[in-house]
């Protein structure tokens, strides 16, 4: 039986950790501030930063939310972030995304200062991290890594795939591996047998935005499954091929019209050594780990 990876647990120490040092930082007159950038009415977008501002409450980080309207221009944008550079009581900047269609979304985040930059996206923290020089390092794809060491999971001399290569996700997972010596594949839309490759995978990383993409035969029986992917599926046929007979999921499915399925398909865990489920997987530690990165920005802006 495929072991569950318990992340909801590894988030909770880790926000534990960093709400220690946040009591330590205190002790010194520094208290980490969180700046975080919603541009328009994005429902998902709106819940998403509402939880990270929650979670900088809860762990004593000072937060300031700025809300542009929808009709925001890129100019306008700028100078937003332009400000939060400026500012001492902010050491991370957080810009949510999507962004406005009109706002130039690339500019707007090589505009963030690199120390200030915890979802780790600007080009300058992208190459520090490929050059294994201290970084502020992508939230999801470093709550990969946690989920691993934390659960005794080896990492050093495995085969480690990645499926996707976007700069967000698939990149710096594939990159955070290397470093932590796991021999790694990248895969991707234009990979061929794919799932030759799969089925050689020690650590198999689903990072494609795919609902269920990963079957069983895909799977290297008892690797450790990761599964990164968070889609909705709102239909009865997809409902039915992947949780037929699920009561728990019926229910929320009756309800709500719709459930969350990962970039792995539910039967593939079964084959699975071990593995994170969807919701209540990787999800839960990116959130963890952007409070980590913002108490991270903060020692590393004061030399601390
Ligand atoms: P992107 O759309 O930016 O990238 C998807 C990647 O998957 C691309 O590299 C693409 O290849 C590859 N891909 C797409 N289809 C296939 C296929 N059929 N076979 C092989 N590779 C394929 O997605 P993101 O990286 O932003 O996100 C990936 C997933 O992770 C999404 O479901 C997203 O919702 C989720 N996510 C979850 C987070 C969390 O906190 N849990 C945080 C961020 C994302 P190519 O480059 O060739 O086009």
């Amino acid at each position: 039986m495929a072991r569950i990876l318990d992340c909801a647990a590894i988030a909770a120490v880790i926000k534990q950790e960093v709400a220690e040092e946040i009591r330590q930082l205190a002790a010194r007159d520094v208290r980490p501030g969180l700046a975080a950038v919603l541009a328009g009415n994005v429902a998902a977008s709106e819940i998403y930063v509402r939880s990270k501002v929650q979670t900088c409450a809860e762990l004593g980080i000072y937060s300031d939310l700025i809300t542009p309207p929808s009709s925001v221009t890129t100019e306008e944008m700028m100078d937003v972030v332009a400000a939060l550079n400026g500012r001492d009581d902010i050491d991370g900047i957080l810009v949510q995304l999507p962004l406005p269609p009109d706002v130039d979304s690339k500019a707007l985040l090589d505009a963030v200062a690199p120390e200030k930059d915890v979802d780790g996206f600007h080009p300058v923290n992208a190459g520090r991290l490929q050059a294994g020089r201290p970084a502020l390092a992508p939230c999801t794809p470093a709550g990969v890594i946690e989920i691993l060491k934390r659960s005794g999971i080896p990492i050093a001399g495995r085969h480690a795939v990645v499926l996707g290569r976007s700069d967000i996700v698939g990149k710096p997972a594939a990159m955070l591996l290397l470093h932590e010596n796991a021999t790694v594949t990248i895969c991707h839309s234009k990979t061929r047998d794919l799932e030759k490759i799969t089925r050689d995978a020690d650590i198999l990383v689903a990072a494609i935005g795919r609902a269920g993409f990963v079957t069983p035969e895909m799977v290297n029986p008892g690797a450790t499954l990761i599964d990164v992917g968070i889609n909705r599926i709102t239909t009865r046929e997809e409902f039915d091929r992947f949780f037929a007979g699920n009561e728990k999921r019926e229910a929320t499915f009756a309800k709500r019209g719709s459930t969350i399925v990962g970039d792995i398909d539910p039967k593939a865990f079964e084959v699975a050594g071990a593995y994170t489920p969807v919701p209540g997987g990787v999800g839960l530690l990116t959130i963890a780990m952007l409070m980590a990165n913002t108490v991270r920005a903060a020692r590393m802006r004061r030399g601390l």
